[in-house]
């Protein structure tokens, strides 16, 4: 292996974090979430890891034809539904499941003749505002689907958590009332908890759980890590130092020269910026690993490279391993100094990182 940015994937942490899931919400089916190339994490790869799921779900009828291209028989569901003929069409041929959430979806279901029955979730709204029927539609949209003849006879009923990552915020409490009288009145199968629901809100649990962010390692509550929940990080973000220069007190570094030296000093190079994926607003101070230590970050992340101070490690030297994220160093730390979420640090990791798969135990 040369040196450079590569994204170790352990699929031992993924399975682990699905019996995790299994043990918090023991009376519920497991819809995992792959979309978004498994938040970032490989697609297909993933899929295959987590086969013993109940169900997979991604938002786009394209993300669910790859997914049976490369074989995938498990149930599939698009979260975001279908938009034309076209893709109605090649969702009925590869056996997807639809949710839907707007009237236009349900016109297309009526319009078309499909060669067998779909199977749908209505997606009702409770509070996210942003896809989904309002509850006072909700009886309607279910007895639109259920007449439907291009529809399986039985169609479930979602909604999604929109401040679930707040576990003393009611908002999600609130949620779960709403939907209730529709999930009573319908008698369908529900599914309410994303990750923060599953692990902090156990009447959110329903028939179906849709697990996203913690099947990967990360807590979803603000202010956590994965480790507070049981969870293990699943990538690993690591390159390798390619230079360590001397430079005089004074002297900046980087663009801008923003980043002063207070004293003469080590500095180190290390492969990997923001065409990889590392944040370009990843602050001065926000911590990387190399030979078990923390350093910290200093002057502005270049597309290809980062600098680091090295006066903790003078004696660090070309080639060093350097972790950027994943075992050792939470996620989620390196988002909170780029002001994001490990969501889209994880997301972001671009096609030049070299992907490796392995298992730790
Ligand atoms: C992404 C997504 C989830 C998973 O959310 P996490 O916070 O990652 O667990 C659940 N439901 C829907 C509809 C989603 O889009």
């Amino acid at each position: 292996m040369g040196l450079g940015p590569k994204a170790f994937i352990d699929h031992s942490a993924l399975e682990q974090n699905m019996q995790r899931v299994r043990q918090a919400a023991p009376n519920s089916r497991v819809m995992v979430m792959l979309k978004a190339n498994a938040y970032g994490h490989g697609m297909l790869t993933v899929a295959n890891t987590l086969q013993s799921a109940d169900s997979m779900a991604v938002a786009r009828v394209s993300e669910g034809v790859q997914l049976r291209a490369a074989g995938i028989t498990c149930p599939v569901v698009i979260l975001e539904g279908c938009f034309d003929q076209d893709e109605l069409l090649q969702a009925a041929k590869h056996n997807l499941e639809l949710v839907v959430h707007e009237q236009g979806q349900i016109d297309l279901l009526q319009q078309q003749t499909l060669i067998s029955p779909v199977v749908c979730w209505l997606k009702v709204d409770t509070g996210m505002h942003r896809l989904g029927f309002p509850v006072s539609r909700a009886m309607a949209a279910y007895n639109a689907l259920r007449e439907c003849k291009n529809v399986a006879p039985e169609v479930s009923v979602m909604t999604h958590l929109s401040n679930a990552d707040d576990i003393n915020d009611d908002t999600t409490d609130r949620q779960i009332e709403l939907i209730r009288p529709v999930l009573e009145q319908t008698g369908a199968q529900g599914s309410i908890a994303n990750s923060g629901g599953i692990l902090n809100w156990a009447e959110s649990h329903r028939e179906w759980v849709r697990p996203g962010i913690m099947l990967y390692g990360s807590s979803p509550f603000t202010g956590r890590i994965g480790a507070d929940d049981g969870l293990l990080p699943v990538m690993t973000l690591k390159s390798n130092l390619i230079a360590v220069n001397h430079y005089s007190k004074g002297d900046g570094v980087g663009y801008g020269g923003t980043w002063v030296c207070p004293e003469d000093m080590p500095v180190g190079v290390v492969a990997i910026g923001y065409g990889d994926g590392y944040p370009r607003h990843a602050t001065p101070g926000t911590p990387v690993l190399l030979n078990g230590q923390l350093l910290p970050l200093i002057g502005r992340v270049s597309m290809d490279m980062i600098t680091l101070d090295l006066r903790t490690q003078p004696h660090a030297t070309t080639g060093d391993e350097v972790t950027l994220w994943g075992k050792g160093l939470p996620a989620e730390t390196i988002a909170q100094h780029a002001s994001t979420i490990s969501y889209e640090l994880f997301c972001g990791v671009t096609s030049r990182v070299e992907f490796i798969q392995e298992r730790s135990g």
